[in-house]
Formats: C-alpha cells, structure tokens, sequence
C-alpha cells in the first residue's frame, strides 16, 4: 500500500520564513503541499516556494565526493577525501586558512562550522555573502538603536498606517511581507516606494512613489526630515525620554539647502513634503529596507538617515513599526546569530579576549582566537586554503575576473554544496552536501523567528549534512570530545547555553507551527514579537541619533562609461541561480537574463527590444537581451542577478573602506553598445 507523509518544513529560499509541507510518497520526495495554519504565510507560497522540493530532486545533484586530478574530477571515498582536507587544513597556519559559508545552511551546521574553525584551525577567518548585503546595516544599525535585527515581525507590519518601502522591489523578492502591504492598505495604510525603477511593488503598492536617482536615498531621507522638524510634527516626548544627539541633527537639518537636495534626488520638493507628511503624520510608521540601501559606499549613512527619521518620529518599540533590514536567504538572520563571522562569536558577542575566553570554559578547549578574521573578500584574494561551504563567489562576489584569479592562486580550495556551481568547477575538491530538506535542524528567518525543519527523506548518493561532515573532520584533525555531537537537536543544545537570545527555545517547544521569535529568556518565556520597547539595548539604553550627509558614489558617470548600472533579484530565482534554474518550472518561467533600458537611451542607442547588447564597466563585460521599459529611469540599466552567463559581478567593482567594505554593487558606470 502506498504510504503518503506530509513532512512540515520552511521554505528554503528568502527570509520571510514560509512553512511548507513536503509530500513523501514511499520515502521519495515528490512535491510540496501549501501549509494553510501557517502565520507566516498562510498557506500562501511564491513561485519559488510551491517548487521548493525540487532543488532536491534535481538529477544534477552532487553524490559522491570529487577530487581533481590533471584538472578532471575523479569520484573519490568520504575517508580519502576527508583524510585529503584534514591533511591540507592540518598543515596551513590559521591565519593561512580561509572559511567562505551560507546563509541556506540550518542554525546547527552554522554552530558547528564555526565552532570547527575556531577551535581547529584557532582562526576567526569566516564570513558569508550576507557580507555583500548588510555590512553597512551592522554598524549602522549598532551605533544608533545598539542591534541589527528587524525590531518587529513580519506579521505585524498590517498593523502599520505608513509603510515607507526604501527600494525592495517587495512583490519578487519577499513576495508574502507585499501581502501583509496589501492587507494594510485595506485597513487604511499609505504605501511610499522610492525607486529608481518603477517595479511591480511600486506600480501595485505605492500611493506615492519617487522615481528617486540612483544612490541618493540618504539625501531624500534628510529633505523629508527637515519637512517634518520644520511642520512640528517630529515626536518630542519620544526623542526627550528615549534617544540623545537630536540637537545635532536638528542644527544639521536646519541648515540644509532643499533645492540642493531636490537637484541630488530629481525628486520635485513638493513631493518630497508629501513624502514626509505621509509618513511623519503616521501613528505607527514602518520602513523596510534591502540591498538597494545597504549595499552602497553610503550606505552606512544612508540607513543611518532612516533610522534618524523613524527616531523622530517616535517609530520604534510598537508593532508595525522600526527600519527593518530584509535579509536575503532563509536562514539569514541565523547566520548572524551563530557567529561564523569575522567579528563575532556566538550571539554577537565581540571577539575580543573575554569572549574568547567565556568560550574556552563553554567548550572545553584552548587558545581560541580573540583578534578579528579576514573577511569575505579578503579571505578570497589572500587564504591559501579556502573552504566553501553552500557559497558561490564566483557569481555572488564583486568583479568576477578579480575572484577568478584569486581562485585559480589557492593552494587548495575545497567547495561543498549540493550541485556543481561556477565555483566548485575551480575547486580541487567537492563535496556533495544535503539540503534542508534532508537533515533536521532550524533557521531563524528575517524577523527573528526560529522554526524547525525536519527531515523528510535521505540524502541522495552519498551526500551528507554540513554539520555531520565538519564533526567527522574534527574528529580526524584530534577534536573528537568538542564534536561528540550525535544529531542537530544535540548541537541545538549548546547552541541554547552559546547564544543567550535562543536560551528558552527548545526542539520541543518548536513543535508549535508559530516558531518563537528571539530574545527568548527562559522556557516560559512566549518569545519577543516588537524589541526596544521601553529602552534600546545601549549602554544607557537611549537611541542615538548620527547626522548623515550625502556623498556621491565611488564611481560615478563619465564620458567613456555614460550610464548607471544596478542590478537585483526576479521573482523566479534566488540568488546566484544555483537552486533555481535547476528548477524546472522556474526556469522555464525565466531561463535568461535581461538588460531593462529606457525607451530615450534605446533609441539613443539604436537598439530595440530583443536586441542583443553589449554592458562594460571598466573590470569587464557582460553581453544578454535588451528590455525595452519606460519603468526605469533614463540613464540606468539594470540586470537580474541570477545568470552567471551575463552576471552583474562581471562589472561591478569598487568597494568602501572600513568598517563595513561593502562594495558599490548597485551603482557602477557602464558604456551600453548593441551588439551588430
Ligand atoms: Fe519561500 Fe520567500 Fe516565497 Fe515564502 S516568500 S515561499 S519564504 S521564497
């Protein structure tokens, strides 16, 4: 008799967190069911997650390890190729040894991971591509409200009156946080999207949207400001009782030049005050943001400016309210949360030597490392030894010829993932890993929210888990008492007693479909839905606001290369492409990418649509079809992201200094020819 289960999951794509079921007939995974009592989504899935089970499916999944000989793969046995990588990793000096992981990998293979490297290879040199997303929101975020988490969840943004969307194109890419939109606009809330591309969030959401120019958010955000302090509509009592800096700010905004800021944004200062009535009259105002903002040289200022405005304006510690940064991959705030990053340990605590050595007592080791790692790009231009885990530089990393050369030095680069990328085709070793289907474990998704996975059917040939295979190293490498962990819900465990927000989260108590959503205190504890009620976690609990001026892009326009160049996700694919265009139907939705064109620079340039053309910013050049579009702004291109044969990456390139070297990957200058 044929045996149906129906195995509850979380989608494994974006942030927002979506339950699924996975349908297993006979112990073979053979589609996915919407789960309706969900309070994420409500049985209501995007594209990507009704499709979500065939990424495991796929029969271009890796099964058995690979080892390169006279540059062709060879299968080789898990005991030869781990004995291979301990051997390699074994004789590499730490700070020799980089760690590149992903954001798709479960709490539990993150833990693990880190813990390997710091208590193997005594390095702190790990990082991920979240890197490339919120670098800047880090200390952004840190230096005013003291935490870079989204302070309120997913579900309560209905609850807002003014949504202020400061560029996610919401309907593609967090397709299920557009719906609570939808769902708050039936109430009564006003939408604003700034924009330099009229998306289909801006076309269907927004009761007010501003074509703004590109990369010149934090200018809007202080000529709204300066509309609101000199209208009196700014929040006294909330800035007197709850932040400090205002007077700075204040004397900053009073002398500020709104025709100047009406020539940097393009935007018609009337609207700009209509913009700022909108939100400022607002009781509980939301902002949402994503890369469009963070990933700028500004954009440390530029997520600073709206923090200043939701400050002001009392929007912090209700429902409905805050500046939410929008993490990408569905595990992307648990990726922060476990510490495989440069900077910090478990729970974000600093490295630092009292860290290291809180640690030490906690797992029983010695001689962690308490000086910062490499980061992301440095690991991938200086590391000898480079292991990559569910990553793929070779698409998602800036100026691809730059990391192809990089690659191409390692002394040995290992890759393990779950199909062949760009990436592991340079690698000398690859290792087949399961998917989140295929293993137990959790993810806390965008607002906080731990869920549990559970495993619905076996990894195929030999692949194995993240986690299991980083034990089984340690244990080759002389650490087999800190890596005696025998399933993820041991791992979760330590992760209990590690990571103090997840300290009354249990297994058991994550049977429940609602998750629970850290800081969690105690086992009674019901999970913290709105943070910085009352007080924000500062030294003295008080907001700090920072003044936030505009400065120019790193590169800028010139005669050689006379157009901006952006890119950003489509609502068929993820990321680098990796998981969805192994996607039957999603790729068959989309299978190629696009550059958008404005119809005046179209036919400035003679092309038309279908036409091929030719992009080359001053690291390279990208060759795909032109989209003829009034919805973007003249001046501007713009390229999906998910297509390594015309990846945005080949193009983009500088990066801002310290603290947060993030790279300008969403303004480059580019020349645009048709290709005859
Ligand atoms: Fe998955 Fe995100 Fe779509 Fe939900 S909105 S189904 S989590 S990709």
């Amino acid at each position: 008799m044929t045996s149906i289960e129906h195995v509850p999951t979380i989608c494994p794509y974006c942030g927002c967190g979506c339950g699924i079921y996975l349908v297993v007939r006979d112990g073979e995974l053979v589609g996915m069911e919407p789960w309706k009592d969900h309070p994420v989504c409500e049985g209501k899935n995007c594209q990507k997650g009704r499709n979500a089970h065939a990424c495991s499916t796929s029969d271009q999944r890796l099964l058995r390890p690979l080892v390169k000989r006279d540059g062709v793969f060879e299968e080789t046995s898990w005991d030869a190729a781990l004995s291979l990588i301990a051997e390699k990793l074994g004789s590499a000096a730490p700070d020799e040894v980089g760690f590149i992981n992903s954001a798709k990998c479960t709490n539990e293979d993150l833990y693990v991971i880190q813990k390997f490297v710091r208590v193997v290879k005594k390095t702190n040199n790990m990082d991920n591509a979240s890197r490339f997303c919120h670098s800047t929101s880090v200390p952004a975020l840190l230096s005013t409200v003291g935490s870079g988490v989204m302070p309120t969840s997913t579900i309560s943004i209905e609850q807002a009156d003014c949504i202020f969307v400061a560029g996610p194109n919401l309907q593609e890419t967090y397709p299920i946080i557009a719906r609570r939109i939808i769902r708050a606009k039936r109430k009564g809330a006003k939408v604003i999207v700034a924009d330099p591309r009229r998306t289909i969030t801006a076309r269907n959401l927004a009761d007010l949207y501003l074509q703004i120019y590109p990369a010149t958010d934090n200018a809007l955000v202080n000529g709204m400001m300066k509309f609101i302090l000199d209208e009196g509509l700014e929040d006294k009592g909330f800035i007197e009782e709850r932040t400090k800096g205002f007077e700075d700010l204040k004397h900053y905004l009073q002398g500020l030049d709104l025709g100047e800021i009406e020539r940097i944004t393009d935007i018609p200062l009337d609207v700009i005050k209509e913009a700022a009535f909108m939100y400022g009259k607002a009781q509980n105002a939301c902002i949402l943001y994503n890369a469009g903002i963070a990933q700028h040289g500004a954009g440390i200022e530029n997520i600073r400016a709206l923090v200043d405005l939701a400050l002001m304006t009392g929007n912090y510690g209700k429902p409905g309210t805050g500046v939410n940064p929008l993490r990408g991959h569905a595990n992307g705030e648990g990726f922060g949360d476990m510490g495989p990053l440069p900077v910090f340990y478990p729970g974000f605590q600093k490295v630092n030597e009292e860290t290291a050595k809180r640690f030490e007592d906690l797992w029983e080791v010695e001689d962690l490392p308490s000086t910062p790692g490499m980061t992301y790009m440095d690991m991938v231009e200086k590391c000898k030894v480079l292991y990559i885990v569910g990553a793929n530089p070779m698409s998602a990393a800036p100026d691809t010829t730059r990391v192809r050369q990089a690659l191409k030095r390692k002394e040995f680069l290992v890759v393990q993932d779950i199909f062949m990328t760009e990436t592991a085709e340079m690698a000398d070793m690859v290792l087949p890993a399961a998917t989140s289907m295929e293993k137990d474990g959790t993810m806390t998704g965008v607002d906080r929210r731990v869920q549990r996975l559970y495993k619905a059917v076996a990894p195929p040939g030999d692949a194995r888990p993240d986690w299991g295979i980083f034990c089984e190293l340690a244990k080759r490498m002389g650490f087999e008492a800190a890596f005696g962990f025998d399933s993820p819900a041991d791992i979760f465990e330590e992760i209990r007693k590690s990571v103090p927000q997840y300290k009354g989260i249990t297994y058991e108590r994550l049977k429940k479909p609602s998750g629970i959503q850290w800081p969690c205190p105690t086992e009674d504890h019901p999970g913290t839905e709105v943070m910085f009620v009352g007080k924000f976690p500062t030294a003295d609990g008080l907001a700090q606001f920072q003044v936030a001026e505009y400065t120019p892009p790193l590169e800028v326009p010139d005669e050689e290369y006379p157009y901006i160049f952006t890119n950003g996700r489509v609502v068929f694919h993820f990321h680098s492409g990796t998981m969805t265009r192994r996607t039957r139907r999603l790729n068959n939705e989309l299978p190629h990418g696009f550059a958008e064109i404005n119809p005046e620079d179209a036919r400035a340039l003679s092309i038309q649509e279908g036409d091929q053309v030719r992009l080359t910013s001053r690291r390279g050049t990208i060759e795909t079809v032109a989209k003829v579009t009034e919805d973007i702004r003249k001046g501007l291109i713009f390229v999906p992201w998910h297509f390594s044969e015309c990846a945005p990456n080949i193009l983009t390139g500088p990066c801002a200094g310290p603290p947060s070297k993030m790279p300008e990957f969403k303004f480059c200058a580019v020349k645009v020819e048709k290709v005859s």
